[in-house]
C-alpha cells in the first residue's frame, strides 16, 4: 500500500529550535531605536518583552534549547503529521511528488501556538501579568489567548476591524479562552483615537492594531507585548515545523526540490524552510524556496527593502525589511493573516541574499486552488494557506509541462474552519481580485523614515 502519512513518535519533538542567523553569509541589518537611530539595546526592549525572548531575538547561537514545560505542551499536537498528497497529485496528473506538513492539528488550528506557548511561558517566568497583542484573522489572537490560559496570564487582543466583523467565531474562541477583545482601531488608545479621528470608517490594519497593543504594554509595567510573526524569536520558535519535516522527509525517502510557504509576516514560511536553508548553506541539498504572498499586499514582490516602522503610529523600533510603507492599509481581502505592510527582517534579508524567491497570487486563484485541494485531500485550508496551495499548484503544473519528476514540500499552516464566511462568499461568486494598490503604496512609501539605509 502507498504511504500517505509520516508520523514521528512523541519523543521526536525537537529538543532545540534552530537559529539560522549564525549560518548566514552576511549578518542582517541591526534593529534601530526610533529616537536615536542607534542599534537597540536589550534595555530598550524590556518594557515590551521579557529578557528570555530579547536574548533569542539577538542570539548568535545556532541551537536554543526548548524549555521542558514548552515541550510538554507541544506534545499535545506535535510532532505534526507530514502527508503525501497522492490524490491531489493524481487529480493534477503531475509527475511531481507533493508533501505537506499539516499545522492545522494544533488546538487553535494553525502553526501559531508553536510560538504563542513559549512566548507566554517566558513571560510567566519573568512576572508578566498580562499580554497585549494584535490579531488579523484571529489565528494569532486565539493562539495567544489559549497559551495565556495555560500559564495563568491575562490576554488583551486588538483585532483588525474588518476581521472582527468578518470572523465573529474567532472572536468567540478568544473570549472562550478568557481574552478581552476589542476591534481596532479602538477608542481605548491614543493611536486608535488618532486613526478614528482621521478615518472614522477605517477597517483597520495589522500596523494599526500593533500600535494599540504596543501602547497598552508601554503604559503598564505589568503588561508586556507579544507579536505573532515577523520577529526573529517568532521565526525561531516555528523551526520545530521544519526540523520535524526534515526527519519525516527522510522517512519518506525523498528530499524536497522545492519548498513553498505563504507569507504574511513570514513565520510559517520560515519555520518550514529555515532548517532546510541552513542545511543548504552547509552544502547539503539545494532546494528552491518560494514565498507566496497576496497580490493585494505584495511586500516581497513590490515593496522596498528599507528601514521602516513595524506599526502605523511609529511606536516600534525601525527594522530593515521589504515594506509597502507603515501607513499602507491593505484592501479587505479574506486572508487576514497576510495583510501586513512589511515582511520579517530575516525573510527580507534572505530574499536580498538570493536564498529565496517570492511570487504574488490573486485572491480568486488562491481560493480556486484551495477548493481543488480540499476536494482531493479533504482538508479545507485557511485562506492564508490557500496562497501556498496556489504556489504549489504552479510548481506541480510546471513539472507536468516539463515532464520532470520533482519533490515539492509545503506548509499547510492552518485549516479554514473558522473562515467559512470567506468560502460562502467565494462559492457565491462574491469574492474578487484586488488591483495592486499602486497609488496608496507609493504614498505610503513616500513616508518611509528618511536618513536611514
Ligand atoms: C497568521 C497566519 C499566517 C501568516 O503569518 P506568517 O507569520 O506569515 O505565517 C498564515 N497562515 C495562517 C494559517 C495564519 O494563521
Amino acid at each position: 500500500m502507498e504511504t500517505l502519512k509520516y508520523l514521528l513518535p512523541e519523543d521526536r519533538i525537537p529538543e532545540a529550535w534552530y537559529n539560522i542567523v549564525p549560518d548566514l553569509p552576511r549578518a542582517p541589518a541591526p534593529v534601530l531605536h526610533p529616537g536615536t537611530r542607534q542599534p537597540v539595546t536589550p534595555d530598550d526592549l524590556l518594557p515590551l518583552f521579557p529578557m528570555g525572548l530579547i536574548a533569542q531575538e539577538a542570539s548568535a547561537e545556532p541551537w536554543i534549547e526548548i524549555p521542558g514545560e514548552v515541550r510538554e505542551v507541544y506534545r499535545q499536537w506535535r510532532p505534526s503529521p507530514l502527508y503525501r498528497a497522492r490524490r491531489w497529485e493524481k487529480a493534477l496528473d503531475t509527475p511531481a511528488h507533493i508533501y505537506y506538513k499539516y499545522e492545522g492539528v494544533s488546538p487553535a488550528g494553525s502553526h501559531k501556538p508553536n510560538t504563542a506557548v513559549p512566548q507566554a511561558w517566558y513571560n510567566k517566568q519573568e512576572g508578566t501579568k498580562r499580554l497585549a497583542t494584535e490579531t488579523g484573522a484571529g489565528q494569532w489572537g486565539s493562539s495567544l489567548a489559549m497559551a495565556c490560559a495555560f500559564f495563568g496570564l491575562e490576554c488583551k487582543v486588538f483585532m483588525v476591524r474588518v476581521s472582527y466583523d468578518q470572523k465573529p467565531y474567532r472572536r468567540a474562541l478568544m473570549e472562550a479562552y478568557g481574552a478581552a477583545v476589542s476591534p481596532s482601531p479602538s477608542t481605548e488608545t491614543e493611536s486608535g483615537r488618532g486613526i478614528l479621528a482621521a478615518h472614522p470608517e477605517s477597517t483597520g490594519s495589522l500596523g494599526i492594531a500593533i500600535s494599540e497593543a504596543v501602547e497598552v504594554a508601554a503604559k503598564d509595567p505589568e503588561t508586556r507585548y507579544s507579536l505573532g510573526s515577523v520577529l526573529n524569536h517568532v521565526l525561531l520558535h516555528q523551526t520545530v515545523v521544519g526540523l520535524e519535516a526534515l526527519e519525516q522527509m527522510e522517512m519518506a525517502g525523498e528530499y524536497p526540490d522545492v519548498i513553498v510557504g505563504c507569507t504574511g509576516g513570514g513565520s510559517n514560511f520560515s519555520g518550514l524552510s529555515f532548517p532546510f536553508i541552513g542545511r543548504k548553506l552547509q552544502g547539503k541539498g539545494n532546494p528552491r524556496v518560494v514565498a507566496v504572498e497576496p497580490a493585494a499586499c505584495p511586500s516581497l514582490t513590490k515593496g522596498r527593502f528599507a528601514y521602516d516602522f513595524g506599526d502605523t503610529a511609529h511606536l516600534t523600533p525601525l527594522v530593515k525589511m521589504y515594506t509597502l510603507g507603515s501607513t499602507f492599509v491593505p484592501p479587505g481581502f479574506h486572508a487576514g493573516g497576510l495583510r501586513y505592510h512589511g515582511m520579517a527582517p530575516l525573510v527580507s534579508h534572505l530574499l536580498d541574499l538570493g536564498l529565496i524567491e517570492a511570487i504574488a497570487v490573486q485572491q480568486l486563484d488562491s481560493f480556486a486552488a484551495g477548493v481543488e485541494f480540499a476536494r482531493a485531500e479533504g482538508i479545507l485550508p485557511a485562506p492564508e494557506a490557500n496562497h501556498a496551495v496556489a504556489g504549489v499548484l504552479r510548481e506541480a503544473l510546471r513539472a507536468k509541462e516539463e515532464g520532470v519528476g520533482r519533490t515539492i514540500l509545503f506548509n499547510l499552516c492552518g485549516h479554514g474552519h473558522f473562515d467559512m464566511q470567506a468560502y460562502i462568499d467565494y462559492n457565491a461568486g462574491k469574492l474578487k481580485n484586488y488591483e495592486y494598490p499602486a497609488e496608496e503604496i507609493a504614498l505610503a512609501l513616500a513616508g518611509l523614515p528618511a536618513g536611514v539605509t
